[in-house]
């Protein structure tokens, strides 16, 4: 049997309401939580009816793939990098994103600063923490988070909103949020970007200030 149809612009005001059901439910004011509706790999038939239905903040995992989306109709959007990025496409992130989710090391934060420098714009900026220490997943590890945080201000002279994390896919997630907020809070970091489509309820419940939510939008990626 085919799947049932799927209706992009209903999925959004359902997730949409779900965030402001879980924000009410722990006492925190729906407005504090950002939805980033994450575009990566979809369709332009799945994102059109969000974007036609008020979505303005996009959430994309490539460079190159977000410029061609989003170039010829960038404006009055905010969009987020939260994929790895390269630090020899740091010209092109700091050109193009509003936000990068995605800083996790020094050789990224040095060419973030120079470019930063030189083009005389900043993105908003997260430290990525791997907080399941996975060998295979970008991030910093817990361990050096602060020691992180202090090199990209003191030496880069970068100013990082928040942390963000993606919690290994068969532990529940708690765990890593609340380790999240715990290495935010003690480094004064006020942005916690945790919760994907399975768990963004969770993640608002530990804390989250944006979830990044794709398939539960837009439907299952190509
Ligand atoms: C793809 C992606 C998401 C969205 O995942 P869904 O499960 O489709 O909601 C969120 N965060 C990151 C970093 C991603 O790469």
């Amino acid at each position: 049997m085919d799947a049932p149809p799927q209706d992009p612009a209903h999925a959004y005001h359902e997730v949409a309401a779900k965030i402001a059901r879980a924000a009410k439910a722990c006492g925190r004011d729906p407005g504090e939580v950002t939805l980033v509706a994450v575009s990566k790999q979809q369709p332009w038939e799945a994102i059109e009816p969000v974007l036609a239905a008020g979505q303005r903040v996009f959430g994309e995992n490539r460079v190159q793939e977000a410029m061609q989306r989003w170039e010829d109709r960038r404006e009055g959007l905010t969009l987020h990098l939260i994929g790895p990025l390269q630090s020899n496409k740091a010209r092109e992130a700091v050109a193009f994103f509003d936000v990068v989710e995605s800083l996790d090391r020094e050789k990224l934060a040095r060419a973030l600063a120079e470019e930063i420098q030189k083009q005389g714009k900043a993105p908003r900026l997260y430290v990525q923490v791997n907080t399941g220490e996975e060998p295979q997943k970008a991030g910093v590890i817990p361990g050096e988070a602060d020691a992180f945080i202090a090199l990209c201000r003191t030496s880069f002279g970068l100013q990082p909103e928040g942390l963000m994390c993606i919690p290994p896919a068969e532990e529940p997630p708690g765990p890593h949020f609340a380790l999240l907020g715990k290495i935010a809070a003690r480094n004064g970091l006020a942005g916690l970007s945790m919760g994907m489509s399975g768990d963004f309820e969770t993640a608002i419940r530990f804390g989250a200030t944006s979830v990044r939510v794709g398939s539960a939008v837009f439907g299952a990626r190509g």
